[in-house]
C-alpha cells in the first residue's frame, strides 16, 4: 500500500469519521435519550435465539426455517434474527425494511447501522452503534455482578453495537477507542457467560493490541482466546483467523499458514461451509503470494461458488482476483481472461479504488512474469489510469482544504490588521488623555492626601464602633435564653454587678409553674416548652418598660420591677397571677391547659426601717415566699412587705426559720390569691 493511498484513505475516513464520533459522544455521554426498549422475552428464548444467529452464518437458510417454528410467540425476536440473516447474507433491502418499521428501536438500529457497515458507511454506521449504546447501556450499568444474578439488561444488542462501533473506529484508524468498545462488549459477553463470543470479543482485543503495537498485550488476548475458545470447533475457527492475521502482521507467514490449515480442518469437521470458503480464500491468498499458484488456483475456485452464495462481496472480489493471478502464473491465460473480465464487470466502490489499483498491479505484475507484455502493459495503463485518477482526486481534496485554510488564515489575518490598527489608535488617545490628566494629578494628589486621611480616620471610628456593636450584639446573646428570648441568668447577675452597692427599690419577684411536671409528663417535653413560652409571653405583656424579666431556670422566672411603689408590687403580683391562670394555654392545634403560678415577692424598702438587702439574699427571701406560696395551695403569690432585721444576724434568723419569723411578726408577709379561687389580696398573719 503505498503511502499516498494510505493517507488519502485514512482522511478520508476521518473526514467522514468526526462529525459521527462527536456526536455519538454526546449520545453516550448523555444516557439513554428515547424510550426504553421493549422488555427482553425470558432469558432462555434469548440464548436460543443468540444460538440460532451465531448458526445463521454458515447455516442461513436452515435457521430461516426453524425460525418459522417459533413464529407465533416470539414474532418480534424472531423478526430481528431474521433481519439480521438478511445483513448477514447481503440482502439489505429487506433488512432496512424492518428497520424501518419502528426506527427508534434498539435493536432496528443496530441492523440499520449493520446495513450501513456493509454498505461501506462508516460514519452512518457509527452513528447507529452510538445510538444503541446510549439507549442500552443504562440498564446494563445497574449491574453489579454475577453475585445478583443474571444480567437484568438486554446485552447482546448492546454487545453487538459496541463491536460494530470497535469495527468503525478501527476502520476510521482510531485503535484505542476501538480498543475501548472491544473491552466493553468483552465485559458484556462475559457478563452474560457466554464464552463463545467473549472468545471472538479476545481475539478482536489481540488484533487491535497488535496493530497499537503491544505485542506482549495481543499475545496474552489470543492465548485467552484460544483457550476460552477450545470447546466449540465453530469459535475456534474463527479465533485461529484471527490468529493467522496476527500473523500476517508480523510477517509470520509459517504461523499463518499453520492456523489457516487448522481452521480450515475445524470449519471441515464442524460443517461450517461460509467459514470454510472464507478460510480458502485466506489460504489462497496466503499460496499465491507464497509463490505456490496451484494451490492458490484449486482454493479460491473452491471457494467462490460459497461467497457468492452467502453474499461476501469483498471476499469474493478478492478470491476471483487471486484465482485470475493464479490462472496467469499457471499460464492458463484464457481462464484467467475469463475471470479478468468477470472481475470488471463486479461493482467497484468507492472504498476499493485502492484495492483496485492494487489488483491491476499484481495483474500486471503477474502477466509481466509469464513475459506477455501486451497485457502486462494494458494493466499497467489502467492501474496508472486509477492510481492518477486517485491521486488526483486526493490533490484536489488537499487543495480544496488548503483553500478553505487559507481563506480562514486570510481572514484572520485582517481581523488581526483591523484589531492591531484599532489597538494603536485607542493607544494613542488614551497617551494623549493621560498627559492632561498628569499635570491635572499633581494639584489633585495633594488635596487627595488630606481627604484620605480624614476618610481613613473616619473609617477607624467606624470600625471600631462596629467592634464595640458586634460585642454588645454578642453579650447580648450570650445572656438570652434561646428558648423564650427573655434575659437569662447570667444577665440578670451582670446588671446586678452593674448596680454596685446601689440599694434595691421596688419588687423582686419570683415565680414558678405549678405541677409542671405533670404537664411535661402527661404532653410531652415539646408541650412544656410551649407552655413555657406562653406564660414567659404573658408575663412579658403584663410588665412595664424598665420591669426586668428573668428566665432563672426552668419553668421559674424572675422580675426586677425597680421604679414600682413597694405598694404597688401587690397589685402587679395580683396582675400576673391573672395573665397566667385567666385563659388556658394552647398546646398544638387542639389542646388547651389551665396553667397557674405561684409567686413569692419581697418590696423594697421594707418598712417600718426602710430595710434594703444585697440582691442575693433578697433572691433567697423570694424564693422563701414562693416556697411559703406552694405551701398554702399555689396559684398564689407570698410577698414580705415588713420586715424588722437591721442586722446580719437577724436576717439570717429569718432565712433559718421563715414561718416562725412570720409568726412572731420580724416580718409581714401579705398573701394574693390567683384568679380560680375565691378571695382577693388577703393580707396574712
Ligand atoms: P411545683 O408546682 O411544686 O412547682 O411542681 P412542679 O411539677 O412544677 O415541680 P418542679 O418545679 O420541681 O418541676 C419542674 C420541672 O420542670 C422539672 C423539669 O423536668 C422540668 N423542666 C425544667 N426545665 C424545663 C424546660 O426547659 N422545658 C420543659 N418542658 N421542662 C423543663
Ligand atoms: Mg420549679
Ligand atoms: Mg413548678
Amino acid at each position: 500500500m503505498s503511502g499516498l493511498f494510505r493517507t488519502a484513505w485514512l482522511r478520508r475516513a476521518l473526514q467522514l469519521a468526526p462529525q459521527a464520533l462527536v456526536a455519538l459522544a454526546a449520545w453516550v455521554s448523555l444516557g439513554a435519550l428515547s424510550s426504553a426498549q421493549a422488555t427482553p422475552s425470558d432469558a432462555a428464548t434469548e440464548r436460543r435465539l443468540a444460538e440460532l444467529l451465531a448458526r445463521a452464518y454458515d447455516h442461513p437458510q436452515q435457521v430461516l426455517g426453524e425460525l418459522k417454528q417459533l413464529e407465533p410467540t416470539q414474532a418480534d425476536a424472531t423478526a430481528y434474527v431474521r433481519a439480521r440473516v438478511a445483513v448477514l447474507q447481503g440482502e439489505l433491502e429487506p433488512a432496512l425494511q424492518w428497520a424501518r418499521q419502528n426506527p427508534q428501536q434498539a435493536r432496528q438500529r443496530l441492523v440499520q447501522g449493520l446495513v450501513h457497515e456493509r454498505q461501506g458507511r462508516n460514519a452512518e454506521a457509527a452513528q447507529a452503534a452510538g445510538q444503541v449504546i446510549a439507549e442500552l447501556e443504562p440498564a446494563c450499568k445497574d449491574w453489579k455482578g454475577p453475585a445478583e444474578g443474571p444480567l437484568s439488561c438486554d446485552f447482546r444488542p448492546l454487545h453487538d453495537a459496541q463491536r460494530l462501533l470497535a469495527r468503525t473506529l478501527k476502520r476510521a484508524g482510531q485503535l484505542s477507542p476501538a480498543l475501548q468498545a472491544v473491552t466493553a462488549a468483552l465485559a458484556l459477553s462475559r457478563a452474560g457467560q457466554d464464552d463463545e463470543t467473549a472468545a471472538r470479543d479476545l481475539a478482536e482485543a489481540a488484533d487491535l493490541h497488535e496493530l497499537l503495537e503491544q505485542p506482549e498485550l495481543a499475545r496474552r488476548a489470543l492465548t485467552d482466546a484460544l483457550r476460552q475458545a477450545a470447546q466449540t470447533p465453530r469459535t475456534l475457527a474463527a479465533v485461529k483467523s484471527y490468529e493467522a492475521a496476527l500473523a500476517v502482521r508480523r510477517n509470520d507467514r509459517e504461523t499463518q499458514r499453520k492456523a489457516l490449515e487448522e481452521a480450515l480442518a475445524l470449519a471441515r469437521q464442524a460443517d461450517l461451509p461460509r467459514t470454510h470458503a472464507l478460510l480458502q480464500a485466506a489460504l489462497a491468498d496466503f499460496y499465491l503470494h507464497a509463490d505456490q499458484p496451484e494451490q492458490a488456483r484449486q482454493l479460491a475456485e473452491a471457494a467462490l461458488p460459497l461467497l457468492q452464495r452467502f453474499g461476501e462481496p469483498r471476499a469474493l472480489r478478492t478470491a476471483r482476483h487471486n484465482l485470475a493471478v493464479a490462472l496467469v502464473k499457471l499460464r492458463a491465460f484464457d481462464a484467467a481472461r475469463a475471470q479478468i473480465a468477470l472481475l470488471e464487470q463486479m461493482p467497484v466502490g468507492e472504498d476499493d479504488t485502492r484495492s483496485r489499483a492494487e489488483e491491476l498491479r499484481e495483474l500486471g505484475e503477474a502477466w509481466t512474469a509469464v513475459g506477455l507484455a501486451k497485457e502486462a502493459l494494458a494493466h499497467y495503463h489502467a492501474e496508472r489510469r486509477l492510481t492518477l485518477d486517485v491521486q488526483q482526486r486526493a490533490r484536489e481534496a488537499v487543495l480544496a482544504e488548503l483553500r478553505a485554510k487559507y481563506d480562514a488564515d486570510q481572514q484572520k489575518a485582517k481581523v488581526e490588521l483591523l484589531r492591531r490598527e484599532r489597538a494603536v489608535q485607542d493607544q494613542t488617545l488614551a497617551n494623549q488623555s493621560m498627559a492632561r490628566k498628569v499635570t491635572g494629578i499633581g494639584a489633585v494628589l495633594l488635596g487627595l492626601c488630606a481627604v484620605i486621611a480624614v476618610l481613613a480616620l473616619a473609617r477607624m471610628r467606624k470600625a471600631h464602633l462596629r467592634l464595640r456593636a458586634n460585642q454588645a450584639l454578642l453579650q447580648v446573646l450570650s445572656e438570652r435564653d434561646p428558648l423564650t428570648q427573655l434575659a437569662n441568668r447570667r444577665h440578670f447577675l451582670a446588671a446586678m454587678q452593674a448596680r454596685g452597692a446601689e440599694p434595691l427599690t421596688g419588687g423582686l419577684l419570683m415565680l414558678d409553674i405549678d405541677h409542671f411536671k405533670r404537664i411535661n409528663d402527661g404532653h410531652g417535653h415539646g408541650a412544656g416548652d410551649q407552655v413555657i413560652q406562653a406564660i414567659a409571653k404573658r408575663l412579658q405583656r403584663t410588665l412595664r418598660e424598665g420591669d426586668l424579666l428573668v428566665r432563672w431556670g426552668g419553668e421559674e422566672f424572675l422580675i426586677m420591677a425597680p421604679s414600682l411603689k413597694p405598694a404597688h408590687v401587690q397589685l402587679l403580683a395580683d396582675r400576673l397571677l391573672i395573665a397566667v391562670a385567666d385563659a388556658p394555654v394552647s398546646i398544638g392545634a387542639e389542646q388547651q391547659l389551665r396553667v397557674t403560678i405561684s409567686i413569692g415577692f419581697v418590696c423594697f424598702p421594707l418598712p417600718p426601717a426602710g430595710l434594703s438587702l444585697h440582691w442575693e439574699r433578697a433572691v433567697n427571701w423570694a424564693d422563701l415566699a414562693l416556697y411559703a406560696a406552694k405551701h398554702r395551695g399555689r396559684n398564689r403569690a407570698v410577698g414580705i412587705t415588713e420586715a424588722q432585721a437591721e442586722d446580719e444576724e437577724a436576717q439570717a434568723r429569718i432565712e433559718a426559720d421563715f414561718e416562725g419569723a412570720a409568726l412572731a411578726a420580724r416580718i409581714k408577709l401579705a398573701q394574693v390569691n390567683g384568679p380560680l379561687q375565691l378571695g382577693s389580696t388577703q393580707p396574712s398573719t
